[in-house]
């Protein structure tokens, strides 16, 4: 019976570029919500599902720490949460249950156009909103230069005088250029994922996954 017991937890973002796409697909694998923007929970009509409607950045912690079941997020979001996780000791374990083909985004080290190659960051400052990406980067290719963490406009430190480069999210560029900024060198690639814990479902809980992941394997199938 996966009528009773306790209810499947699922985290997504409540307002952005991943929400649109994340209800489509779980509405087309059959799970619908009566969704009042206002409220944080919404319950599926006919399943044992809560959804719970979060910035991003608190979808993989959540997971994370074992307050929802499942998650559905930006690749960027978790493995930066999950190398910073990892830096401070708390939980980072999570398992990726499938890749889900929208959010596509590349996280990428621009500078000012007359630069070149990644030789021109030594010793610089690089404005991002994901340093632990960065710095992981920045270790594996043997550079050193200093994150300096903004959460919102990174494009334009370089030209405020803030930093010689970012480290950013691109999709198609024309941000980047309308800063007089040029992609050099992607770091990071990443599209959306739906992610759970390892072991500790209820049997129902479990019963109402392997249903999901049924539906959904169906859908992305019928969209190749
Ligand atoms: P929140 O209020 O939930 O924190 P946000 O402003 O951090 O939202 P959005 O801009 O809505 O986040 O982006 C959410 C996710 O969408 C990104 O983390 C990334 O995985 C994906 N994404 C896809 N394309 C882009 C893009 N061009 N720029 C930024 N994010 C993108
Ligand atoms: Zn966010």
């Amino acid at each position: 019976d996966t009528t009773s017991g306790p209810r499947l937890k699922i985290a997504m973002q409540k307002s952005g570029r991943l929400s649109d796409d994340t209800l489509s697909l779980l509405q087309a694998s059959g799970v619908r919500f009566n969704l009042q923007s206002a409220k944080l929970i919404a319950h599926a009509e006919g399943w044992p599902i809560d959804l719970l409607r979060v910035r991003d950045d608190d979808i993989p912690g959540l997971v994370m720490d074992g307050v929802v079941d499942l998650g559905i997020v930006g690749e960027n979001v978790l493995e930066e949460v999950r190398l910073e996780r990892l830096q401070t000791g708390s939980p980072a374990d999570y398992q990726a249950l499938r890749s889900l083909d929208f959010g596509h985004c590349r996280l990428s080290i621009a500078t000012r156009l007359e630069e070149h190659g990644s030789a021109a960051l030594e010793g610089r400052r690089i404005a991002t909103t994901y340093p632990y990406l960065l710095r992981d980067w920045l270790r594996r290719e043997g550079l050193n230069a200093s994150p300096v963490v903004l959460t919102g406009s990174v494009e334009v430190a370089p030209r405020a005088g803030l930093a010689d480069a970012i480290c950013d999210l691109v999709s198609t560029g024309a941000t980047l250029e309308a800063n007089g900024l040029r992609e050099q060198q992607v770091i990071f690639r990443s599209q959306a994922q739906l992610i759970g814990r390892p072991g500790d479902l209820s049997q129902g809980q479990q019963a109402t996954l392997d249903r999901i992941l049924r539906r959904l394997d169906g859908v992305q199938q019928a969209r190749e």
